[in-house]
């Protein structure tokens, strides 16, 4: 269903993005610099305007929109809007960007809350609970795409409030770690859920891994299985 640039936690070589066609847009859940220099790469993007959601800013979820930006404007020639979950998030992605030299008014894009988007098919986004810094400027997204229901937890120490969202037939992308940290969902609390998962016909897929084939080898008997990357 959903594409990735990456499928990696922070610490890794290829940072954790999602991406999607939706008639004229090219879609990125996130986008970290290493997953600009992978789009970068792609020998068309037929797309007309590149979109952003944002799920938080941690530096391997927001380090590639600036130059994203940059590059759209100048060499693509595309426009390029971000969303953000909230008014909060909104304001620091701003900043960011008006640190790193990316002003509106000299380069083209949109920076936008989800509910001004105009994007239909962002049914809602997720507050959850992250890392103590960013109380409050965490989500995920609740998404339908080509009618398929979409889940996506973006970082999260928490299940419960993607969960209560999911249902029968849902497709459920989730952020998982091979070693218990807290601030992110580890891998045996995932496949404890995985009977109920398939009683409920919920198709799971981990991603923002930190060991990939240590939980490969996990979740092996389970149904679940890792995003594909391009
Ligand atoms: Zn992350
Ligand atoms: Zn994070």
């Amino acid at each position: 269903m959903l594409k990735f640039l990456g499928r990696g936690a922070g610490f890794t070589d290829e940072h954790n993005c999602a991406y999607f066609v939706n008639g004229d847009d090219m879609v990125l859940i996130d986008c970290s610099m290493t997953a600009f220099i992978k789009l970068k790469k792609f020998d068309s993007i037929n797309a007309k305007r590149i979109v952003v959601l944002v799920t938080h800013t941690h530096s391997d979820h927001i380090s590639g929109i600036s130059m994203l930006i940059h590059y759209a404007y100048y060499v693509w020639k595309k426009s390029v809007l971000i969303v953000a979950p909230s008014n909060d998030v909104l304001k620091d992605i701003k900043k960011v960007l008006s640190i790193e030299g990316c002003d509106d008014e000299n380069v083209e894009y949109t920076l936008v809350t989800v509910d001004k988007s105009g994007l239909d098919f962002i049914i809602d986004s997720i507050l959850t609970v992250h890392v103590p810094e960013l109380e409050g400027k965490c989500f995920g997204y609740e998404l339908l795409i080509d009618g398929k229901h979409i889940v996506y937890t973006g970082d999260t120490g928490i299940i419960n409030p993607f969960v209560s969202r999911l249902k029968k037939g849902s497709y459920f992308y989730c952020e998982c770690t091979y070693y218990p940290a807290g601030v992110h969902l580890h891998v045996e609390e995932i496949i404890s859920m995985n009977e109920w998962f398939e009683e409920n016909d919920i198709k799971v897929f981990l991603m923002h891994l930190d060991e990939e084939e240590k939980i490969e080898k996990l979740i092996e008997n389970t149904g679940m299985q890792l995003v594909e990357v391009v």
